[in-house]
């Protein structure tokens, strides 16, 4: 089998690199080994929200030109801060274009509401969830946070009480629905995707609409967790339809329902331009001739290998096991390519759990064109791009889904000029 670019990693950064490339006219295949990040994803992407000494930033335009001075190994440095606005605000039209709902700006930072009930930095949030334009507070002085009884993965007092702190009154109340009492019987059931799939039914979002309109009250908004829609994105519209009110969502722990349907989103529009996504199957070896990569081998497809002009390594960092840590080093585990890690084990972490992690930076070694390097010699047509570069910390920077979008919109862009 003979593609024009195989795309090793289907999460984020593989899928919006697979959707351009595709749509560009692209033969094109992803293969992945099973979930991404985004199964995780707080329902909102980073950009820039901090320096590399943890210092707050708010305008993510204007304060890149300093941070590719000062850290001129970072992804963004190699996008260049010329660059930089245009290539996130086509990393933002790709999700657009593949139906992904989001709001925000490079130009400012705007806030989300944790599941902690805190109030964080960042670029893009999916629509209709909590947002406030300052870390002040939230615009409203009043809500409801209406929740499932039973449910999990959200702990409302938290929220409450940090509510409470930044001026918002937050009564709750919590709600049963017959159509829920399947999976409230058994409690390892009672999870936010679970619940999202009975709440994308027609007969069930009436049932809600009506508990809304009966226990909203005189709140100015209802606030509901992040348990609606997975399959569909207008849950929520026909809810503020049926009941007329402001509607909110916030975050839940995970699993994350619009990670979930984000990743389900692109992958549809990936496929409908013509991609072939591969879920389930794990690359595992490659032959490669003169330098370069010439085809893959996986594990449901044995010796039968798959051949490409070029590839992508979107394979994630240590949480997906693009890279992998063991007492000697840290590697990159399909094709060796060259990892910057700390060569001493002690240097990799620091005791105080809440510090900076030096791990956290470590990363596949890329050229200024995103070619992954091997014995510090660029390898032609393997390009690499996502969360397994290195040079940027997420945690502290906030700039993860950032690095993953931007490294893939011109990791696509640097494919299509060859
Ligand atoms: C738990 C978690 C939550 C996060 N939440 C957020 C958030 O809310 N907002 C934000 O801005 N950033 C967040 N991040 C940062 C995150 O890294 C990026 O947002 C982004 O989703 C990463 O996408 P990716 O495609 O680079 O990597 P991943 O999502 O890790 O995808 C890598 C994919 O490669 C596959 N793979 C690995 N090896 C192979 C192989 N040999 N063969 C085939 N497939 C393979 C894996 O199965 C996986 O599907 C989070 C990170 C983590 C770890």
């Amino acid at each position: 089998m003979r593609y024009d670019t195989i795309i090793i990693g289907g999460g984020l950064s593989g899928l919006v690199c697979g959707l351009r490339l595709a749509k560009a006219g692209k033969r094109c295949a992803i293969i992945s080994s099973g979930q991404s990040a985004l199964h995780f994803s707080s329902g909102s992407f980073d950009l820039l929200a901090a320096t590399a000494d943890g210092e707050h930033i708010s305008s993510p335009s204007e304060a890149i030109a300093s941070l590719v001075e000062r850290t001129p190994s970072h992804p963004y440095a190699k996008i260049g801060a010329e660059h930089f606005v245009a290539t996130a605000e086509a990393a933002k039209q790709t999700l657009l274009d593949a139906g992904v709902r989001v709001e925000g700006d490079a130009a400012q930072n705007h806030y989300r509401l944790t599941p902690m009930g805190t109030l964080k930095a960042t670029w893009l949030t999916m629509d209709g969830y909590v947002r406030a334009t300052s870390d002040e507070g939230l615009a409203w002085k009043s809500v409801v946070l209406m929740n499932a009884e039973g449910f999990l993965d959200f702990y409302t007092q938290f929220i409450v009480d940090e509510l409470r702190k930044k001026g918002t009154t937050c009564r709750v109340s919590n709600f049963s629905l017959a159509a829920l009492d399947n999976i409230r019987n058994n409690p390892t059931e009672m999870r936010s995707a679970n619940i999202a799939r009975i709440f994308d039914k027609e007969e069930n979002i009436a049932a809600l609409a009506e508990i809304i309109a009966r226990g909203a009250g005189d709140a100015e908004a209802v606030l509901l967790p992040a348990f609606l829609g997975i399959d569909r994105a207008d849950v929520l519209d026909e809810l503020k339809r049926r009941t007329s009110r402001e509607i909110a969502i916030i975050a839940t722990l995970p699993p994350s329902v619009p990670g979930i349907r984000a990743q389900i989103a692109l992958r549809r529009a990936f496929e409908r331009a013509g991609g072939v996504y591969m879920l389930g199957d794990t690359v595992v070896g490659y032959d490669e001739r003169e330098g370069a990569i010439e085809r893959i081998y996986t594990v449901n497809h044995g010796n039968i290998g798959f051949e490409a002009a070029e590839f992508v390594l979107a394979t994630g960092s240590f949480f997906s096991r693009g890279l992998v840590a063991d007492r000697q080093a840290v590697v990159e585990p399909l094709f060796g390519v060259d990892v910057d890690a700390a060569a001493d084990r002690a240097d990799w972490y620091t005791r105080d759990l809440f510090e900076q992690q030096p791990f956290e930076s470590f990363g596949v070694a890329s050229d200024e064109q995103f070619h992954a390097l091997r014995g510090g010699r660029a390898v032609e047509n393997l390009y690499v791009c996502g969360a397994g570069l290195s040079g940027f910390n997420p945690l502290t920077e906030g700039c993860g889904a950032g690095v993953s979008m931007l490294s893939a919109v011109r990791v696509s862009d640097n494919i299509l000029k060859k």
